[in-house]
Parts: structure tokens; sequence; C-alpha cells
């Protein structure tokens, strides 16, 4: 490119080199009259919301700028992976402005999930995190569950006002705003009409509401302490549940250990007897065995019996993390791979993770 270009949608300047980023355009694109990045292009044509990538500065110093407005901010997470994409500091940049809390992929739960009990776990989730929400919801942006409900909460919390959704990437915004803007594109029930043709503002994607307000769509942040940066993109199937994650329980002895694929271990170190509970995609194999045949069988068959990783070469191992449960129901949490719930108090756990992927203990999600 000899002289730098913008993209006349959203202003962004434009750049081939990663189509992931912000403001990319194929080359061919350069030489049409007006140039659009990727993103406005399919949003003008397709009536997508793609996703695009963006530092955590430019990240941070767009969502800033929400502090300045008057608008309800509409905050998403993946209630399967609630801390992993918790954006943090939202109660910063949401300035004095009402905060909404939506819990997406329901349809990933348990059905035996009782969901007031979610609702109230997701307040004292969120309670913790500093962030008191206005309302929670939970919906399912894939299947279109509660998505109407949601529509006319959010329609009665704005009271008039602009609406920003904020997310990490993945959380399912897209899939949320094209719902939205499918559904109910010249629906009146539920008080929001969205345009079927969004435009773009500066960095956000703006759709129309009915009156002189819209939603903005900001761009997904990213969370590098996922599973997701870990592992092939064929391993990332088997890994990312796409329908009822089934509960599977091991009635453990102290000194036993499961393994979840080649990509996560739990060592049950002192407690005598206890139930552990996983959550994890369906696809993904669980072998249960003694801690001390762990390293060696770890070392022989990585990549065949204990996989994902499929792909072994550039595997750089797992490092562990110790924790005395202290309640019974407690969730280990390892971000982008699922949760084993502790039945029992009192029992010390390793849990062995690739470093960088975020391992942590919470009240459990069946507790409420
Ligand atoms: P975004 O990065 O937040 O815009 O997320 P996307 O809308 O692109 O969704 C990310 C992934 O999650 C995609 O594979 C979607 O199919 C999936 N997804 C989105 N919503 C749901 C949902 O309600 N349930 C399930 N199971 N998957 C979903």
């Amino acid at each position: 490119m000899t002289q730098e270009q913008y993209c006349s949608g959203c202003g962004a300047a434009i750049q081939t080199d990663d189509p992931k980023k912000i403001g990319f355009a194929p080359e061919a694109a350069l030489k049409r009259e007006t140039v659009l990045c990727k993103r406005c292009f399919r949003l003008n044509h397709y009536n997508e919301v793609p996703d695009v990538q963006l530092s955590d500065e430019d990240f941070l110093n767009m969502l800033e700028t929400i502090s300045h407005t008057n608008a309800l901010v509409v905050k998403i997470v993946d209630i399967f992976d609630f801390t992993g994409s918790w954006v943090p500091g939202v109660r910063r940049f949401a300035g004095n402005n009402d905060v909404m809390l939506v819990g997406n992929k329901l349809d990933l739960l348990p059905q035996s999930f009782n969901q007031d009990k979610l609702l109230k776990w997701m307040r004292f989730m969120s309670n913790q995190a500093g962030l008191k929400p206005i309302d929670v919801q939970l919906i399912s942006a894939e299947k279109g569950t509660h998505i109407k409900e949601l529509a006319a909460l959010i329609d009665n919390y704005r009271d008039g006002k602009d609406v920003y959704i904020v997310g990490s990437t993945n959380v399912g915004k897209s899939t949320f705003l094209n719902q939205l803007i499918q559904t109910f594109a010249g629906d009146d029930d539920t008080g929001i009409t969205a345009s079927q043709y969004p435009g773009t503002t500066l960095n956000f994607i703006e759709i129309p509401l009915d009156d002189e307000q819209s939603i903005y769509d900001t761009p997904g942040v990213i969370n590098p302490q996922q599973m997701a940066h870990f592992v092939n993109a064929d391993d990332l199937k088997v890994i990312t549940p796409r329908k009822e994650v089934k509960a599977k329980i091991h009635q453990l002895n102290e000194g036993q250990t499961l393994f979840f694929g080649g990509l996560a271990r739990l060592d049950f170190v002192k407690g005598g007897f206890c139930p552990f509970v996983s959550y994890v995609s369906n696809e993904l194999y669980i072998h249960r065995t003694k801690t001390e045949n762990a390293e060696a069988l770890y070392h022989n068959h990585l990549g065949e019996l204990l996989s994902p990783p499929s792909d072994t070469d550039m595997w750089t191992g797992l490092i562990r993390h110790d924790f005395k449960i202290k309640e019974k129901n407690t969730d280990i949490v390892v971000s982008g791979l699922g949760w084993i719930t502790v039945k029992e108090a009192g029992v010390t756990v390793s849990v062995h993770a690739p470093k960088g992927v975020g391992v942590s203990v919470r009240r459990s999600i069946i507790k409420g």
C-alpha cells in the first residue's frame, strides 16, 4: 500500500496483513471506489456482524468512550466459561450507566440445572467481581431461547437510551445480535425493532433502533487464559461443547487421578473417598488411573490415549495447581475446558493444566 487508506464504513485504517485484526481488507478491495474493511463489507452485504480482534489497548480506549455516554450496557458472558469470558473493568467503563448481565449458551448446561439458581449464582459471581448488574438473564443465542424476554428487558432498562453490547470473543455476541436483528426486524412485540441494515460508526457497529437510538456492538476482547489458545483447530472442536453437557461422575479414592485427554489432570491427593463430577465436552475422553502411574502414562501415551492434544510436537506440558477444598460442592474451573465439582469438603487436590491456562475454584454453579 502506498498511501494510507481508511474504511469508509468505520474509519479504521485499512491493512491487508491480518484478517483477524481491525481494518483488514483483501488487496483486491483497495481498487474499489469505496473502500470498506472486510467487517463492514460483510455487514453491508450479508447483514452479518463478524468478529475482529483489537489489541487490549485499542479495546480499552474504545470501551472508555462508553463512560461518557448515557446508555445501557449489556454485558454478555459464556455461562459455560464464566470466568474465562468475563471482561474485567466493565464497571469502570460503564461509568454511571446501568449494566445488565446476560449468560449465553444456556443450551450447553444440563437441563436438570435450576435456572433460578443459575441466575442467583450469576449475581453472586458478578458481585464478587465488583459488578452489581441491574438485572441478569440467561439465553441461548443459538437456539433462540429467552431472546424475546431479553429484548423486552433491554427495552425496559434502556428507557429510550442507546445500548452497548460488550463481551469477550466467542461469548456469542454476533450470534445474539444477528438473532436480534433477524427475529425482531419490524416486530413490535418486544419494544426493540432492530434495523436489518446495521451501519458502523467509528469502531462500533451501530444497529439503529426504531427511534433516535441505536444498539452498539463493541469488538470482543480476547482472554489469553482460555484453553482455546493452546490447542489446534481440530482439538478445539473436541473440547468445545456443541450440545448439552452430560455430567460425568467419578467416585475416587485418595491416590487416584483423572486425565482430561492430555490437556488437564486432576489428582485426588488427600481425603479418603470423594465423588468428582466433571462438566466438560461430551467428546473429551476422561481416563482414570492411579496417581503413581500418571507421569509414566502421560509420557508414553500423550497424543494417543491421552488426546487432545493430537499434535504433541509443540506441546509444553502441564503445570500443577494445589487446592485444599474448604466447602462441599466447590467447582474447580479449567478455563475453556469446563469444571469439576468436588462433592466433599476437606479434600486436597492438584490440578495440572498448560502454563497460562486459568485454573480457579469457585462456589459451585449447582449451588446457586
Ligand atoms: P462472538 O465472538 O462473541 O461474536 O461469538 P460468536 O457469535 O461468533 O459465537 C462463538 C461460538 O459460540 C460460535 O461457534 C457459535 O456457534 C457459538 N455459540 C454462540 N451462541 C451460542 C449458544 O447460545 N449456544 C451454543 N452452544 N453455542 C453458541
